[in-house]
């Protein structure tokens, strides 16, 4: 078994039953990586606990591969959307070449 899969069946279990940080829906989690995997780089461990964040189906299939603000994660309570603030301080110049949405460029550029 390798890594990646060791630490996503850690996280499955720990998410399972909870509550969406989008839409705040109480319901079986999926798991969604905060720097989407088609995003990642070498050098970024996109199964690092600060990347994955529990979502309902359907908010985990709107946010697809985009990146968003931490802000977009309307139930996240504050102290994960702290530790996302330091994930995309870490990442900052790998997601600026991987986004072009004012939004979360804007984000950047206050960060
Ligand atoms: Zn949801």
């Amino acid at each position: 078994m390798w890594l990646g899969r060791q630490i996503w069946e850690k996280n499955k279990k720990g998410f399972g039953e909870g509550q969406c940080a989008r839409c705040g829906e109480y319901c079986n989690l999926t798991i969604d990586h905060f720097i989407p995997r088609s995003k990642v780089t070498v050098g970024m461990n996109k199964n690092h606990n600060g990347n994955l964040i529990g979502l309902c189906k359907s908010c985990n299939q709107e946010k697809a591969d985009r990146i968003v603000t931490p802000d977009w994660y309307q139930y996240l309570s504050e102290e994960r959307k702290e530790n996302l603030k330091r994930y995309m301080r870490y990442t900052r110049s790998t997601i600026r070449n991987k986004t072009d949405d004012p939004e979360v460029l804007e984000y950047l550029d206050n960060l």
